[in-house]
């Protein structure tokens, strides 16, 4: 990590895990950065259901705490969903946006995710923006291609690096065991960085890019230190306080 790289962040996609017993997991996070202060951020995406109480249970400690997704209006008749307003007035600060599970199980386009990033924006969240390309479209040679169309049609206009963080996750690694090669990894990501900063200037410069998929304690020290990588978004190992640690700890010296 160069001295002009944003500072990292590792953050933890919940998904659809867990119910009040898994806060335990949470609350053995917070003695351990609380023990030895991380040199990254940290964030836990929990089910909306545990949001509130996560939130709570953290504040004063230095782990924040995120929703997996927002709808993009603020208020109305849209049964089950969650406005970002409600997720700030939870306690979110973060919120991901554009997942490929979201992508894939709810058919969202990158315009309801530019929608969704720009609801966040509104509400005074991060938007963390997930994009990654399937395993066919890898194959075919399309991988550049297909996230750099993402990112254009799912980051908004005016996103700016404290409001912006963009994840590529591959979706074939995702919960897979599988990672692309570190180098793989630093195509893409030098891909992604002279888009941004094409398109936002100085702020694309400092947005945060995480890699996501299959991050481990035993493969973050090589992923995370990829040029341009700014840290993880992790799903399956952060449900265990031990192995979420485990890849904080790739930022120790
Ligand atoms: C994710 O879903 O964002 C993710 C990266 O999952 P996993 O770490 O389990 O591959």
């Amino acid at each position: 990590m160069s001295s002009s790289a944003p500072r990292p962040l590792v953050a933890g996609n919940w998904k659809m895990n867990g119910q009040f017993a898994l806060l335990a997991e949470a609350a053995k996070l917070r003695q351990a950065i609380q023990a030895q202060p991380p040199a990254c951020d940290v964030l836990i995406c929990p089910p909306a259901t545990l949001l509130a109480a996560l939130a709570a249970a953290s504040a004063g400690y230095a782990l924040a705490v995120g929703g997996q997704d927002c709808h993009a209006k603020a208020a109305g008749a849209h049964t089950g969903d969650i406005a970002a307003e409600m997720l700030a007035d939870a306690g979110a600060t973060f919120v991901i946006t554009g997942h490929s599970e979201r992508r894939a199980d709810h058919a969202e386009t990158d315009a309801v995710v530019c929608a969704k990033a720009q609801a966040a924006h509104r509400a005074g969240l991060v938007a963390i923006v997930c994009v990654g390309e399937t395993i066919g479209q890898r194959k075919a040679g399309d991988t550049l291609a297909v996230v750099a169309a993402q990112v254009a049609g799912s980051v908004p206009d005016g996103a700016l690096a404290a409001n912006t963080v963009l994840a590529y996750e591959p979706v074939w690694a995702i919960g897979s065991g599988l990672t692309p090669t570190a180098a793989d990894v630093a195509t893409v990501h030098s891909a992604l960085r002279a888009q941004l900063v094409a398109r936002f200037g100085v702020a694309g410069g400092a947005m945060r890019l995480l890699y996501g998929g299959s991050v481990k304690p035993s493969n973050a020290r090589e992923l995370l230190a990829v040029p341009h990588v700014n840290g993880a978004l992790v799903g399956g190992a952060s449900l265990n306080a031990d192995d979420f640690l485990g890849i904080i700890a790739a930022y120790q010296p």
